[in-house]
């Protein structure tokens, strides 16, 4: 286990939350940088030590933060309508239609490669990276997609990406400050970086306390306001362009409660998920 300083802004002093056991019965105890206020998991498993927790069946059991059956062509259908409006949010089409061609994608923690299979048959030159073994052979295999397993962060590329995404990942991530620089070199002259995230400090987070659905330890390691996320972007040399947020989990699945609450989340800007779009920010100091 590791405590690291404050992602933020480099503070090493934090206050406690709340602590929760996980499914398996381990305390971990959600943190408040005292300095900046991001909220993030300390102690936490170290980059050697989390894999232990994302099980082959992270992917194919339902528990309060795997899926179920990621697999299935049901869960496939919902991810994809998900990822259609996430990219409707940040004005893709107008985006993609301004790019000359070749296009060429990355999606970093690419699960079973869906968003890589959307672009692919948009015509793009699309590409995946993710470290679980049984999603990268699911891509490959299933999907045919040119999909790397392993860290990004190790990862060499030739050229520029017009496209780099993080859906739902960089709350996963050790080192999102790492991923942010690394990706910033990765990116072509002009290239977008799309991230969806849990939004924290909303009204939905605030309602349901120590019990917001976005709260899956060890897994999630970050808990970002939009703020926060902006001002971690600015600091790695990125503007954001675009934002959007979504989802309530305010009432069941499915019954009006819920969609009414989804609909006023959306509609005001109230969401526990955000998406955003971003690009290298121009001015002094950049390239
Ligand atoms: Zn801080």
């Amino acid at each position: 286990m590791e405590e690291p300083p404050c992602i933020l802004c480099g503070a090493d002093n934090r206050r406690s939350v709340f602590e929760r056991s996980s499914a398996e019965g381990e305390a971990f105890t959600l943190v408040r940088c005292a300095s900046c206020g991001l909220r993030y998991l300390s102690p936490r498993p170290t980059e050697a030590e989390i894999g232990r927790y994302y099980q082959s069946t992270y992917f194919t059991q339902r528990t309060d933060r795997g899926y179920d059956d990621y697999f299935a062509p049901g869960t496939r259908s919902q991810i994809e309508r998900l990822f259609l409006l996430n990219l409707e949010d940040l004005g893709f089409e107008d985006f993609e239609r301004s790019l000359p061609g070749p296009r060429k994608s990355l999606d970093i923690g690419c699960a079973a490669g869906y968003f890589v299979n959307m672009l692919a048959s948009r015509g793009w030159t699309a590409r995946g990276i993710d470290i679980s073994e049984s999603c990268v052979a699911f891509a490959r295999e299933r999907l045919g997609l040119d999909i790397a397993l392993g860290g990004y962060l190790e990862q060499r590329y030739e050229g520029g990406f017009d496209l780099i995404s993080l859906w739902a990942t960089i709350e996963h991530l050790h080192r999102p400050d790492l991923f942010l620089e690394k990706i910033r070199e990765d990116l072509a002259e002009g290239g977008r970086l799309y991230i969806s995230t849990c939004r924290a400090g909303g009204p939905f987070m605030l309602l349901r306390g120590e019990r917001w659905r976005y709260y899956n330890f060890p897994e999630h390691l970050y808990f970002f306001t939009f703020r926060q996320l902006k001002r971690l972007l600015e600091m790695k040399g990125f503007e954001v362009e675009a934002l959007s947020t979504y989802g309530s989990g305010f009432g069941a699945p499915g019954s009006i409660v819920r969609k009414a609450a989804d609909y006023a989340a959306k509609r005001f800007g109230l969401g526990d998920m955000m998406v955003i779009a971003a690009r290298r920010a121009q001015g002094p100091g950049s390239d």
